[in-house]
């Protein structure tokens, strides 16, 4: 077994929570580890246009998030591909074991795990997953030209998805199961006035209709939650966009969450419960959850980190000399 590689701060998660921390501790001379996951870049390496991201009128999500990269790389952050798989919060150094083999130990650490879009649960949408059931249009939706596609939910997420798959698709219906939705409102109205989207209010997805050989989706059968009736619409893709939940698991039973599974801070600060285990990002927010916001928490748990690590000099040098 090699090695431990130990660093003062460990970051777990490259989305703008994680590289804005990456780019303050490093600035802060933590010599920071940045260990990426499964999404190098995070969620906003599934999407197009950002609107709302200031200093870019407009900016590609993916693109953003290579500059982020680059940003915490010139200023000294080491960005690691590998994703970790357990954290041990009692031992001190922290020990964080990864896919490879690899094992850091870590002073402090900032999780910055972020959020994993949510599924319906249904066992006809698990089936499909990959044969027609999406739950990301950039990824997936070139796949569906001049077909038939529906949407599921009613959030910023679906509408933007919805809206994207106009390039593609002859039509888009969005299904949701109220006759209001979340969505910003400069994005209904670009959803409403699309000549190729249609709207189904007070619909749920009962099941996702398809064939196997070869495998793929024929349409979905839908309930009105209003008046109980079934009906089907067909199509080749299904998207579902129904939120996320954040991606806890790493610290779930070992520091205090809430609101379902998102990490508890103390008001006004990326401190959990564990000290020296700070949380930023959309793993931490269940209101906000922008990039903005994201890239802010991120910032406060890197500055949150050294002074934490000061600290811990300071009681260092304090029991040496009084060890004489
Ligand atoms: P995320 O971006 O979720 O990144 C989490 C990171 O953690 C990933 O890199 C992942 O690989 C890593 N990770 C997870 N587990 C591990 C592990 N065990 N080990 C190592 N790494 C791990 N917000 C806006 O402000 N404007 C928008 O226009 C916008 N559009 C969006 C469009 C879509 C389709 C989606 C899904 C979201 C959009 N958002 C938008 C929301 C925005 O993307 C999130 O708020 C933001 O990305 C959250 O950042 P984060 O750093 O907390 O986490
Ligand atoms: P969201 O805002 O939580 O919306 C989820 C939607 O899915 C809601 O409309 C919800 O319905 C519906 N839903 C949830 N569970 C369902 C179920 N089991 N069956 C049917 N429908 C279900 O999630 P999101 O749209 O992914 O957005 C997440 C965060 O990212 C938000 O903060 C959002 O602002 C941000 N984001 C921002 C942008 C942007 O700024 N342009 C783009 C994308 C995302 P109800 O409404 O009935 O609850």
């Amino acid at each position: 077994m090699s090695k431990p590689r130990h660093t003062k701060c460990l970051i777990v998660g490259s989305g703008p929570a994680g590289y804005t921390a990456g780019v303050y501790a490093a600035r802060a001379m933590l010599d920071p580890v940045l260990v990426q996951g499964l999404e190098p870049g995070g969620q906003l390496t599934t999407t197009t246009e950002v609107e709302n991201w200031p200093g870019d009128t407009e900016v590609q999500g993916p693109d953003l998030m290579l500059r982020m990269e680059a940003h915490a790389k010139a200023v000294g952050c080491d960005v690691v591909t590998d994703i970790i798989t357990e954290l041990d919060t009692d031992s001190r150094p922290f020990v964080a074991r990864a896919d490879s083999g690899t094992t850091f130990t870590a002073d402090a650490v900032i999780l910055a795990t972020g959020a994993r879009a949510k599924w319906l649960g249904l066992e006809s949408e698990e089936k499909f997953k990959g044969f027609g059931v999406s739950a990301c249009a950039t990824c997936d939706g070139f796949f569906y030209r001049g077909e038939e596609i529906v949407v599921v939910g009613g959030g910023n997420t679906a509408v933007e998805e919805a809206l994207f798959l106009t390039n593609f698709a002859s039509k888009v219906t969005l299904i949701h199961r109220r006759d209001e939705l979340r969505a910003e409102q400069i994005l209904q109205r670009r959803l409403f006035k699309h000549p190729k989207v249609e709207t189904l209010w007070f619909h749920e997805l009962e099941e996702v209709l398809g064939e196997d050989n070869p495998k793929g989706v024929t349409g979905v059968k839908v309930r009105n939650n209003q008046t109980g009736e079934v009906g089907e619409i067909p199509c080749k893709g299904v998207f579902i966009a129904i939120g996320h939940a954040p991606a806890s698991e790493l610290v779930k039973g070992k520091v205090e969450m809430h609101h379902g599974d998102y990490v508890k801070v103390e008001p006004g600060s990326t401190r959990t419960s564990i000290p020296g285990i700070f949380a930023a990002g959309d793993l931490t927010d269940h209101v906000y959850r922008q990039a903005v916001t994201s890239a802010g928490m991120g910032c406060m748990a890197a500055l949150d980190a050294e002074k934490f690590l000061a600290e811990l000099e300071d009681e260092g040098t304090e029991l040496a000399e009084a060890a004489g």
